[in-house]
């Protein structure tokens, strides 16, 4: 059972009661959930038994894991049981043994999960560690905190030690300030394990600010949920402040009925110096009903506890003894007795009760005819009194201030949770958006590069069928017309190029004789002669009907006249073979083209040369304008075919016109002339 000297200033009439302001905002009905104990969660369920265990029955829960082994790796289970270990000695009213329970953990290092190291800092604050020391650690756990998800638990336990060691050191203003607002923050399912501890140190922070009926209604929350959850030892240690409250509002009563209650479910064994202050709160309460009788034997049971265990509510003890022997009338008693607890200034100075022994010595040395040392000790007890009545009743100003504040600060802590929670949604929608709009474009850019590429690709297919002769599969006149820059100027139709324009000879004559489709298949296969016989950056196309165009591209007029003997050759294989029984032949007329000339132009003069052939008979060849650089220094040469034996002589002017007869077999190249 928890209680310390300071509880006993609740004892007592400086503290008058405060306005019903607080009772306003602070009355609430606690939320029932599990049984649960320590202020943050276990991590495993088995480990929450555990700690439901030190609320619950602390010495069986002290047994069991009495022979767990220290360790020094901070393994996170040990921590948790250690935890539960140290909150069985916090119910047990062993604030020393709790405390270094607390320390052997955070020396072993096991620190790294912080729910356990708030939990164990909220337990060791509970035990009276000092105000600087919980401030230094909850600070860094709180910036620990604020870098992770705010977790309102977290930030309402760390609440609950920074305000107990702040009750504990005696400044229940910052106190209530904290432990207002972790009450008001855990309000909620799901936080009733640090509200219940939030509740239960409220109630005794604002009992000791005055405000006692607000403390017996927040009292009454915790021994509800103590009662379902069946926390026997806490529930003994609820009552038992009831009680005290009771007392402290001079419900005496009501606070003995309390103090029976508690006493039924106190562990008296384990608990000594708890059971100690029952008995002196219950001896009080006696008094105070003037059953001397009973209470007798409980101060003096009391205070030899309490000085076998050196707490200081051993002066508490003594006083009301000498209460007891003033009553009694037994001034001589009385007066040694509080002489005793009045000499030591040490004693004294903790002593909150002061006041009131230097006026009970007064009233006993007044009794005593004592007159001089009487009014010396009532005017002792004067000055104390309303030094501490100045003091308490700012102090109940500014603790009720406090109340009001923390209620603003609990609201504002969970708007800033709330927000925070609000733009982190936000943001996490925003990036969604985000990656929905980056999904759709990279789709929509998807479609577009497919759309276009099938445009390019059917639009490239439409100019391929437009650009294709059906029937033979070559480039048609349109084409090459259209294309004429890019088929010969892009790369320079230049003047080495050579065009040949070929026709068959008496065509109609072959349709006439076999048909039409005979016909088809003859331009078939003479375009696929073509098309063999050509280089890969020649030009074959179809100028129409039986009319063929060969662009052999950078070529000079001596390769294109080898390729047209080679197709002739060709032809009894390639056409005539194929098409059985019809005998094909051509004529052909060949120019090479100047740098940048029109194609038109260049067909013409090729053109001419055809007929040329046509009119010399057919099956043959002519040239016109043809040209050929010899080497890169020297000047264009015209050139020609000769059959053998041809002389030089034959050949027309320097630079213009060549007319041979070609006939198979019989071909070879000359040099007719150079150009000037
Ligand atoms: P020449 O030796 O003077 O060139 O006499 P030719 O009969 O070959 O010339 P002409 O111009 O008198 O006749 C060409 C014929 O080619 C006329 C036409 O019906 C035929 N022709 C044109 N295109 C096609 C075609 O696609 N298929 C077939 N089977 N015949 C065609
Ligand atoms: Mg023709
Ligand atoms: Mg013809």
């Amino acid at each position: 059972m928890l209680a310390n000297s300071r509880l006993l200033e609740d004892h007592g009439s400086f503290w008058r009661r405060s306005a019903g302001a607080v009772l306003l905002l602070l009355t609430c009905v606690l939320g029932l959930g599990e049984a649960r104990a320590g202020c943050m969660r276990a991590p495993t369920p088995g480990l929450q038994t555990l700690a439901d265990e030190a609320g619950r029955d602390p010495p069986a829960l002290l047994l069991s894991t009495k022979g767990d082994p220290l360790r020094t790796d901070g393994d996170l289970a040990w921590g948790w049981r250690m935890a539960a270990r140290a909150e069985a000695y916090d119910t047990l009213s062993q604030p020393a043994n709790a405390r270094s329970t607390v320390l052997q953990v955070t020396e072993a290092g096991a620190t790294v999960d912080l729910p356990l190291r708030v939990e164990l800092l909220a337990r060791a604050a509970m035990n009276g560690l000092t105000v600087e020391e919980v401030e230094r650690i909850a600070s860094s756990l709180a910036s620990v905190l604020d870098r992770t998800a705010p977790d309102i638990v977290s930030i309402a336990c760390l609440q609950i030690a920074r305000g107990e060691a702040r009750r504990l050191s005696g400044a229940p203003e910052r106190a209530v300030s904290l432990l207002a607002s972790a009450y008001r923050l855990t309000k909620r399912p799901g936080r009733e394990l640090p509200h219940v501890i939030a509740t239960e140190k409220l109630a005794r922070v604002l009992n000791a600010a005055g405000d006692h009926l607000q403390a017996i209604a927040l009292i009454e929350e915790v021994i509800a949920w103590d009662t379902t959850h069946d926390r026997k030892v806490a529930l003994a240690n609820d009552l038992y402040f009831r009680g005290l409250f009771n007392l402290s509002r001079g419900a005496y009563a009501a606070a003995l009925a309390d103090f029976d209650l508690s006493r039924m479910r106190s562990p008296r064994v384990s608990d000594p110096v708890g059971s100690a202050y029952l008995d002196l709160q219950t001896c009080a309460a006696l008094i105070e009903l003037h059953r001397l009788l009973a209470a007798k034997p409980l101060c003096r049971q009391a205070q030899l506890v309490f000085d076998a265990w050196q707490e200081p509510a051993s002066a508490q003890a003594q006083l009301l003894r000498a209460k007891m022997e003033w009553i009694s009338g037994r001034h001589a008693r009385a007066l040694e007795l509080l002489d005793q607890l009045l000499e030591d200034a040490d004693r004294l100075s903790s002593f909150a009760s002061a006041p009131q022994a230097y006026r009970l010595r007064a009233d006993v040395n007044r009794a005593m005819g004592r007159t001089e040392s009487a009014y010396r000790d009532l005017e002792r007890s004067v000055r104390l009194d309303e030094r501490r009545s100045a003091y308490e009743r700012t102090r109940q100003t500014a603790v009720l201030r406090a109340s009001f504040e923390a209620d603003r600060s609990a609201a504002r802590t969970e708007e800033l949770a709330r927000s925070l929670r609000f733009a982190r949604e936000r943001e996490s929608e925003q990036a969604q958006r985000y990656r929905q709009l980056a999904w759709s474009a990279a789709l929509g850019l998807l479609m577009l590069g497919t759309m276009l590429i099938m445009g390019v690709s059917h639009r490239r297919k439409l100019s391929r069928v437009a650009d294709t002769d059906p029937l033979t599969g070559l480039l048609n006149r349109r084409c090459l017309i259209g294309r004429e820059r890019n088929l010969f100027h892009r790369e320079g139709f230049s003047a080495a190029s050579t065009v040949a324009l070929l026709d068959i000879d008496h065509f109609k004559a072959i349709n006439d004789a076999y048909g039409h489709n005979v016909g088809d298949e003859v331009l078939k296969h003479f375009a696929a002669l073509l098309a063999s016989s050509a280089g890969k950056e020649d030009v074959v196309a179809r100028w129409g009907g039986e009319e063929f165009v060969l662009v052999f591209r950078h070529r000079p007029a001596a390769h294109a006249l080898g390729v047209l003997e080679e197709i002739r050759s060709r032809l009894l294989e390639q056409v005539e073979a194929k098409v059985a029984g019809v005998q094909v032949r051509f004529s052909a007329g060949v120019t090479s083209s100047t740098d940048g000339e029109p194609l038109h132009t260049v067909i013409a003069r090729a053109d001419r040369a055809l007929y040329r052939a046509k009119e010399l008979g057919r099956d043959r060849i002519e040239v016109e304008g043809v040209t050929e650089h010899t080497s890169s220094d020297s000047p264009p040469a015209t050139i020609g075919l000769a059959p053998a034996g041809a002389s030089i002589a034959e050949s027309h002017g320097p630079a213009a016109t060549s007319s041979l007869v070609l006939t198979p077999g019989e071909a070879r190249l000359v040099q007719l002339s150079y150009e000037d």
